[in-house]
């Protein structure tokens, strides 16, 4: 039997994800996406991307590209419940004549096209950045809207959402090589049991290689390009994503306070069967350098990763996207120049309707038959900036404006979340998690089981047997807790909150008072002071002054945990005074993760740094016992709370959010 399909996508990267969604967007359309396994230690380019994306303000067309796809992979990360876009804005920096000449010229391009942007001197670059040393700054442009994300989950969002559409999505052992039947059709692999009407080569680096092979060359070079992922010290909250034009580089920040840094690296083609995935020593030692120079007021920062992958290079660095010259049925999408995170949803959009309707005007700008048909070498320029006219193109012209409206995502099956409510703490081991949380994933487990303990109500958001979301409410505490990525399972728990509100870690309505974030590497932690006051581990039987003194300061609240313990994931350390506990925090261990709460000192016996030392002892016992990473909420802007956590060596690293009902609602 054969298989048909109408159009096959070679190359399930984020572009090759991308399409395949929105072609599916045509209900009636068969469609095939193929990828080829990866070799161990290649990743695609999606797997290797920094996930920046950014309005460079190239042309108005390149610009209008990159703000669909982030509107786009907004609303995809919402609906599909992975890693939020976060907008932590840009700012650009130039230390030299040419590159504030540069900045003018965006600056004009962003204004045109009504993007906001600000220049910004020396001085307001190190408000925004205050850790960076951008003293000697000649210029610098500041975009709010700039964006990161995560562009692997973003892949897998498309392909899980094009498979629910209908797609048929196949690894294979290796690359495949697609083949011409008499007639015009597409087969694959040499299997004559599978084929297609139309064929689109969306393999990254592989694409040149296929498009030769099937005897429509095109000018193309993959080219290697290289990112480090460092933990400062200590780890930071959200940064406006830095871009160095002199120095050729950005730093932007990444979750669980890390930094990604990198450049454009490579100027000469790659073969993508032989290049080299691992990172060049010089790049390595260069941006640890670079880093830290920019970074000076941070001690030196470790690297915990480093790793190349393969860009592919176009002659004038804009995409080939579009029909191939001369093959009927045959289209491509690659020659992103090491931009393609940024671009590839506006692109496959623009694609699948091109495809569709024949209307080809809003890709004119990437339309591959650009170039004259015999195929001439030329290297890479991997640059941040666009070599290109002093004065930017005007605006754009029809057809290809930027619509200013959200696009709506294609449908994807709003009722497919089942929602449950757990009966007993045996079922929470059962529960299969996707991630929900940057910080506290470790401990939803424990969280959950917590609730059934104390008498309140677990509900977990399933998709698939995937849990989506987690709602805890009805505890003694009247304040419920939600753990998702997914927006309207977010809504659903807002609309349900009781009287003391819901704790969310998303903005996602106005109105929620922020609740910090912080928290502490332990690898790179110091004690930073000798313990003064009489601080130890409680043992079982110092639990009735223990609950004396949380009952005294903080109500009958947490009466029903405390009846649960003690257990080994609970681990108390207290200040007694005279016989008497003054002072008390709690950890949650999980393995490797310690999650440091309910910590009060009376108040008769503050002011002599029992905190800190409560603190500290916490971190010191947590480090020796294998611990790496501490996270603490801080509510109500508690600023004891905060300068001991500060003190014993933890960041503000996020925030979270409170929301209360609407009173009267
Ligand atoms: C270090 C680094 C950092 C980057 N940072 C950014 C950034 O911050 N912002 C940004 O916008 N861009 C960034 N990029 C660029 C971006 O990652 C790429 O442009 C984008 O991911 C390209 O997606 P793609 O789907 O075209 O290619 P890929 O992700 O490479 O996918 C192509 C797929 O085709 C498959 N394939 C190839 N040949 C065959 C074959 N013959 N048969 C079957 N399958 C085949 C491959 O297995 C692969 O999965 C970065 C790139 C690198 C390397």
């Amino acid at each position: 039997m054969t298989e048909q399909f109408d159009i096959a996508v070679l190359g399930t990267g984020l572009f090759g994800a991308a399409l395949t969604y929105h072609l599916t967007r045509e209900p009636s359309r068969r469609v095939l996406a193929l990828d080829t396994i990866p070799e161990a230690g290649r990743p695609n380019s999606t797997a290797a991307s920094a996930g920046i994306l950014s309005v460079q303000g190239w042309d108005p067309w390149d610009l209008a590209i990159v703000r669909e796809s982030r509107e786009e992979y907004r609303e995809l990360a919402e609906e599909e419940g992975v890693e939020t876009v976060r907008c932590n804005g840009a700012l650009r920096v130039a230390r030299t004549e040419e590159g504030a000449r540069w900045l003018d010229r965006v600056e004009r391009v962003l204004a045109r096209e009504s993007t906001e942007a600000r220049r910004v001197g020396s001085a307001e670059s190190m408000e925004l950045l205050p850790f960076a040393d951008l003293e000697d700054v000649r210029a610098g442009l500041y975009t709010p809207d700039d964006a990161t994300m995560d562009a692997t989950a973003m892949q897998a969002a498309y392909l899980r959402a094009a498979v629910r559409a209908g797609a048929v999505v196949r690894p294979s052992a290796g690359p495949v090589f697609p083949e011409r039947l008499p007639g015009g059709r597409w087969q694959f692999g040499g299997d004559s049991s599978v084929v297609a009407d139309a064929l689109v080569v969306a393999a990254g680096a592989g694409s040149k290689a296929v498009l030769a092979a099937l005897g429509h060359p095109l000018p193309l070079a993959p080219f290697r390009a290289q990112a480090v992922r460092l933990r400062p010290r200590p780890l930071l909250p959200s940064f406006p994503t830095l871009h160095d034009l002199d120095l050729n580089l950005y730093v932007r920040p990444a979750s669980l306070g890390r930094l990604i840094a990198g450049d454009g690296t490579g100027t000469r083609e790659e073969d993508p069967s032989r290049w080299d995935p691992n990172p060049d020593r010089t790049f390595v030692e260069g941006m640890l350098t670079a880093v830290s120079d920019l970074f000076g007021g941070l001690p030196p920062a470790p690297m915990e990763a480093a790793w190349a992958g393969l860009c592919v290079a176009s002659p004038d660095r804009f995409p080939l996207v579009g029909r191939v010259p001369g093959g009927e049925g045959l289209y491509v999408a690659t020659g992103f120049n090491g931009f393609g995170t940024m671009r590839a949803a506006g692109l496959a959009r623009r694609l699948a309707d091109a495809i569709r309707t024949g209307r080809w005007e809003p890709l004119r700008p990437a339309d591959p038959s650009r170039f004259p048909s015999s195929v001439e070498q030329f290297d890479p320029r991997p640059e941040f900036p666009l070599e290109g006219p002093d004065e930017p193109p005007g605006p754009s012209p029809d057809g290809t404006a930027p619509p200013r409206a959200s696009i709506p995502l294609a449908s994807t099956g709003r009722d497919r979340v089942e929602n449950r409510l757990l009966s007993g703490i045996e079922e929470v081991d059962g529960l299969r998690w996707s991630p929900l949380s940057e910080w506290f994933d470790p401990f939803l487990r424990l969280f959950a089981k917590d609730a059934l303990r104390t008498g309140g109500n677990v509900e977990v958001a399933e998709e698939g047997g995937l849990v989506r979301g987690l709602f805890l409410f009805g505890s003694s505490e009247g304040v419920g807790s939600g753990f998702t990525r997914t927006r309207r399972v977010a809504e659903r728990y807002l609309d349900r909150m009781e009287r003391g509100g819901l704790y969310l870690e998303e903005p996602w309505r106005s109105g929620g008072e922020p609740v910090e974030v912080f928290a502490a590497n332990l690898r790179d932690w110091e004690s930073t002071g000798r313990i003064r006051n009489p601080v130890r581990i409680a043992r079982p039987d110092d639990l009735p002054g223990i609950r004396a003194l949380m009952r005294g300061e903080m109500g009958p609240g947490m009466d029903p945990w405390l009846a649960t313990l003690p257990r080994p994931e609970e681990t108390a350390f207290l200040c007694e005074i005279d016989g008497r506990v003054v002072g008390v925090s709690w950890l949650s261990r999980v393995g490797a993760y310690g999650r440091g709460h309910s910590f009060l000192v009376h108040p008769r016996f503050r002011g002599l740094g029992i905190g800190s030392d409560l603190l500290n002892a916490r971190m010191l016992w947590l480090r020796r016992t294998g611990g790496r990473q501490v996270v603490s909420e801080i509510y109500d802007g508690n600023v004891a709370s905060r300068t001991a956590a500060e003190r014993a060596g933890m960041a503000l690293v996020g925030r979270m959010f409170h929301f209360r009902p609407t009173p009267g609602a």
